[in-house]
C-alpha cells in the first residue's frame, strides 16, 4: 500500500490530487473509487465526448428518424442482483437501467454444423452442451467446472482477497485452445465453447484460459442489455463523480506525463498547459500510455514484450435499423460463423460472406449492429487521414465490406428487414478510441500481454499508474475491474476488495 499523497487545500483551490487520463469505464470507475476515499480526481479526455468505447453516435435513418447507436455496449454480463457487475455499479453508487436477455438463448451460435443456443447460467450451459455433444458429458462437466474454478481464482472477479489465480502463471501460459485439446474436447464441443471468442478478440491459440474463463463466464451469468446504451452508464458515472467533487475535462488530450526524480508531478496537455498532481493514472490503450510516459517507466523486458504483443483484429461494424417484428431473433445476439472452427473470425475475407455478430438491443426505433473483423492493412493508404474526411475509394471499400457482412446476415437471419445506415472501420476505432492498431478491443489479450509478466499497473515512478482493458480483460466488466484494480493498487487491494464485498452484499 502506498502512502496517501500530500492533501492540497482542495476545497479552496480545486487542485486535483489525482489526474486520470481517459474517460472510459476504467478511468471513471477508478476516479469514483478514489473520490470515495478522499481524493479529488480530475479526468482528462481527448475527445469532445466522454465515455471512450461507451460513447454513442447519431445518424439519420433513411426515413429521417434520428438514431443513437452504441459503440461498445451491446450487452453486459454479471448484471443480475448480487453478481459482479451489479456489485461494482452499486459500490460506485450508480443505477444503470437494464433489461435481462432471453434466458434460453442469450447468444445464438450459428455454425455450418448446426445452431446452438447458449442459455443463461453455467449449469444450464453444461446441460445444453451435454445434450448437444452426446457421449461427452464428462468432458463437458470438466470444462464447465474449470471455467468456474478459474473465474473463482481471480481475486477481483471473485471479490475474494485470498484468491491467488491472478498471480498463477499457468493460467496465463495455457491458451483456451490448448486447454480444450488437453481434455480431449470433440471438434463440435470445441466449436461451441470457442464461438464467443469475439467477446475478447483473440483466436484460440492466443487467448489465455485466464481471459477466456472470466470474459465468457461473465456473459453467461446475468447477461443484460443496458437500456439507453453506453450513455446511460457514462452519464450515471459522471453525475456520481461530480457529486463526489471530481471533475471531467473533455477536449483535453494529454501530451506527456511529467516526472521529477522518481515521482510523477503532473501532465502536460497538447496545447502546452501543465496540470500538477501527485498522482496520475493513464486509463487507455497500453501502447498509448507508453507514448505519454518517460521511456523507462516500465522495465525493459516489459517494453520488449509489449513491442511484440499483437493488436486485436481490426473492427468492421455495420449499423442500421431493423423494421417490423424481430420474431424469435429478439432478446439474443447472433454469432454467424462461416466455418465450424470459430477462429475463422480472425481471418476475415476481403470479398464474400463474412463472420458476423449481430446485436439487436431493445431500442426505438429498433436498431441493429453487425460486427465483423477487418485487417488494418486493407486501410493502409488512408493511415494519414482522419475520420470522416476520406475519399471515394475508402467509401467503396466500406461498401464492399458492408456487403460482405450483410450477405451473411441476410442469408442466416431470413425474414429480417434491415436498412443499413453507416459502418465503422478500424480507422474509426483508431480515431475515436485512440487504439493505435484499430483493433476491436485494442491490445489483443494474449499470453504475452496479461498476467504476471503482462502490462503492469505500477510504473517505476511513484504515483504513476496505468489501467484500462489492456491491463486486464476487455469488455465493460473487464475494464471496470481494471479501474477498481488500479485504485486497489493505490489504496490497498485486499482492503478495497473486502470493502466492495461488504458494502454490496445482499441482505441474507
Ligand atoms: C465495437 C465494440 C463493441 C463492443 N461491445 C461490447 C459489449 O457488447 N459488451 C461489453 O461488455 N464490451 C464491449 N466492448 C468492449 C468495451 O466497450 C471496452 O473494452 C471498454 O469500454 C474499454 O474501456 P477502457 O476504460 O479500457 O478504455 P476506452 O473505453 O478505450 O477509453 C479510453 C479513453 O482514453 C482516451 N484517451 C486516450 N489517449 C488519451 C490522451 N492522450 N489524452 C486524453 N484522453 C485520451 C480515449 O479518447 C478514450 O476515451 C466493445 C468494444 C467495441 C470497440
Amino acid at each position: 500500500m502506498e502512502a496517501t499523497p500530500p492533501a492540497p487545500d482542495t476545497a479552496r483551490h480545486r487542485v486535483p490530487t489525482t489526474i486520470i487520463v481517459g474517460s472510459g469505464i476504467s478511468g471513471l470507475s477508478a476516479a469514483i473509487v478514489l473520490a470515495r476515499h478522499g481524493r479529488r480526481p480530475l479526468v482528462l479526455e481527448a475527445h469532445n465526448v466522454p465515455g471512450g468505447c461507451m460513447q454513442m453516435f447519431q445518424r439519420r435513418a433513411p426515413d429521417g428518424a434520428l438514431c443513437r447507436f452504441d459503440t461498445g455496449v451491446h450487452y453486459v454480463g454479471s448484471l443480475s442482483a448480487g453478481q459482479l457487475m451489479w456489485r461494482l455499479f452499486r459500490y460506485l453508487g450508480v443505477e444503470v437501467p437494464t433489461r435481462a436477455m432471453n434466458r434460453e438463448c442469450f447468444d445464438r451460435i450459428s455454425l455450418p454444423g448446426g445452431d446452438f443456443c447458449v442459455p443463461v447460467g453455467w449449469d444450464a450451459v453444461g446441460r445444453a452442451l451435454a445434450r448437444e455433444c452426446p457421449g461427452e458429458a464428462a468432458t463437458v462437466a470438466t470444462c464447465v467446472a474449470r471455467m468456474q474454478q478459474v473465474e473463482a481464482s481471480l481475486n477481483w472477479h471473485a471479490l475474494a482477497p485470498e484468491a491467488d489465480g491472478a498471480y498463477d502463471r499457468s493460467l496465463y501460459e495455457i491458451s483456451i485452445g490448448e486447454y480444450l485439446r488437453s481434455v480431449g474436447a470433440s471438434p463440435r464441443l470445441r466449436s461451441l465453447l470457442l464461438a464467443q471468442s469475439s467477446l475478447y478478440g483473440a483466436p484460440s491459440n492466443a487467448a489465455p484460459l485466464a481471459i477466456h474463463a472470466p470474459v465468457v463466464g461473465s456473459a453467461v451469468q446475468g447477461p443484460h442489455y443496458v437500456v439507453g446504451g453506453g450513455d446511460a452508464i457514462t452519464n450515471a458515472l459522471l453525475e456520481r463523480l461530480r457529486d463526489l467533487g471530481g471533475e471531467l475535462r473533455t477536449r483535453a488530450p494529454a501530451a506527456r506525463v511529467l516526472v521529477e526524480g522518481d515521482r510523477v508531478i503532473g501532465v502536460e496537455l497538447q496545447d502546452g498547459a501543465v496540470i500538477h498532481a501527485p498522482e496520475v493514472i493513464l486509463a487507455m490503450h497500453p501502447r498509448a500510455a507508453q507514448g505519454l510516459m518517460p521511456p523507462d517507466a516500465w522495465r525493459g523486458a516489459l517494453r520488449e514484450r509489449l513491442k511484440a504483443a499483437p493488436e486485436c483484429v481490426g473492427l468492421f461494424c455495420v449499423y442500421g435499423v431493423a423494421e417490423g417484428d424481430l420474431g424469435t431473433y429478439a432478446g439474443s445476439n447472433h454469432y454467424l460463423l462461416r466455418d465450424d472452427d470459430p477462429d475463422c473470425f480472425y481471418d476475415p475475407p476481403l470479398q464474400g460472406p463474412a463472420d458476423v455478430v449481430v446485436n439487436l438491443p431493445p431500442t426505438s426505433p429498433q436498431l441493429f449492429s453487425a460486427m465483423g473483423a477487418a485487417r488494418m492493412e486493407w486501410f493502409e493508404r488512408w493511415q494519414g487521414t482522419r475520420t470522416p474526411r476520406r475519399d471515394a475509394d475508402y467509401r467503396a471499400l466500406k461498401q464492399q465490406l458492408t456487403d460482405n457482412i450483410m450477405s451473411t446476415v441476410r442469408q442466416r437471419m431470413p425474414g429480417l428487414k434491415l436498412q443499413v445506415v453507416d459502418a465503422a472501420t478500424p480507422l474509426t476505432i483508431r480515431d475515436y478510441a485512440r487504439y493505435p492498431g484499430g483493433g476491436i478491443y485494442g491490445l489483443q489479450p494474449g499470453l504475452a500481454a496479461q498476467g504476471r509478466n503482462g502490462v503492469r499497473r505500477r510504473t517505476r515512478y511513484a504515483g504513476l499508474y496505468v489501467t484500462g482493458a489492456g491491463t486486464g480483460a476487455p469488455g465493460i466488466l473487464g475494464a471496470c475491474v481494471t479501474g477498481f484494480a488500479v485504485a486497489g493498487t493505490m489504496l490497498g487491494t485486499d482492503a478495497l476488495i473486502r470493502e466492495v464485498r461488504s458494502t454490496t452484499d445482499l441482505p441474507a
